[in-house]
């Protein structure tokens, strides 16, 4: 159980010379920070100039340095999925089709959002399996949180692309914690501008899924889904919560829909936390007309520890998601990491 000190009890039989046989000590192990970049993640992305560029990881991690928060986590190289692993959520014609696309580098993975580039099949792989990598490390102890700067691709489909995401590492990730981990009950919480349909439609008659995602009205945003009615079908009925914002809500309007995220994790405790915190909810964007500043995203991710100290011995893997403004994403995203450490007191 993490103290309030943000340490992790553990318990370990160690081998002391000159120790009483089996005796039990206990000590305390910080909540390393693992925070995963490196040239093959920055790789995803859509050529220079393109919103969703691959210069986002490298603007982010600049900040990071600039705010010396760089040397307060533990950074990882980025690892490639298995061909299996993606199967755990996507079909294998369309993962063929990936594999086959980036080989021509041409056409388009979806119906004219998502194109083609040589090298996207493992580019795609890299995001997944770097994620993967995030939870083994979460669920064996060797991080507390952890946070993929590249990731949280969550609109693709389990057999198609759509809207920037080729894999769909929020629902590989899911199933991984269920089968490899043997986890049941995973919350998702997203608070990127756009609806996360690609996890919510896969998973919306399943009761264990516990969703959460704040959004822009898809009245006026792609995907156009997500409406306050969607609360999940069959037995997974009121285990989602799709909160639409209306456009230009700020922090003021963040901070008033928030409660009945953590009311739903309250009635729905997981085993496992993940927080997709898209940048483009940040005023600003290119592509969206949300209002928050970076505060919201640290309210988020600060409530959520705190909920995954409570709940699930800390568990919690942050993904960045979207954010098409470089500076917003640079401040969403390093005020996530900052929420993430453990606090220096006590
Ligand atoms: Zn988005």
């Amino acid at each position: 159980m993490p103290s309030p000190n943000g340490s992790r009890r553990v318990d370990r039989l160690l081998p002391v010379h000159g120790s009483p046989p089996g005796r039990l000590y206990t000590y305390t192990l910080p909540m390393t920070v693992r925070v995963y970049v490196g040239e093959a993640l920055a790789r995803y992305g859509f050529g220079e100039g393109h919103p969703f560029g691959p210069d986002r990881m490298g603007v982010f991690w600049q900040r990071m340095q600039q705010t010396g928060l760089d040397r307060r986590v533990r950074a990882s190289e980025p690892v490639s999925a298995s061909r299996d692993d993606l199967l755990r959520f996507h079909t294998r014609a369309y993962v063929e089709r990936v594999e086959a696309q980036s080989r021509t580098g041409s056409g388009y993975l979806d119906f004219g959002d998502t194109p083609a580039f040589p090298g996207v099949y493992e580019a795609a792989a890299t995001v997944v399996g770097t994620v993967l990598a995030a939870v083994d490390a979460i669920m064996d102890g060797t991080a507390g949180c952890a946070f993929v700067p590249i990731a949280g691709l969550h609109h693709a489909r389990r057999d198609m692309a759509a809207g920037f995401c080729v894999f769909n590492d929020c629902g590989v990730a899911i199933e991984y914690l269920r089968h490899r981990h043997a986890l049941s009950r995973i919350a998702y919480v997203d608070i990127d501008a756009h609806h996360g349909d690609g996890v919510f439609y896969a998973f919306e008659d399943d009761p264990h899924l516990v969703f959460a995602d704040l959004h822009e009205d898809g009245r006026y945003l792609y995907p156009g889904t997500g409406a306050a009615h969607e609360t999940g079908t069959g037995e997974a009925r009121g285990s989602k919560l799709n909160i639409p914002m209306p456009p230009h809500a700020g922090d003021a309007e963040f901070r008033d829909a928030w409660p009945a995220v953590e009311r739903l994790l309250e009635r729905y405790p997981p085993d496992f936390i993940l927080l997709q915190c898209g940048a483009d909810s940040l005023a600003g964007d290119p592509i969206t007309h949300l209002a928050y500043s970076e505060e919201s995203h640290r309210h988020a991710a600060t409530r959520l520890r705190e909920l995954a100290g409570r709940y699930c011995g800390g568990r919690l893997l942050a993904l960045g998601g979207g954010g098409y403004n470089r500076d917003n994403l640079a401040r969403a995203w390093t005020g996530v990491v900052e929420a993430l450490l453990p606090d220096e007191t006590g």
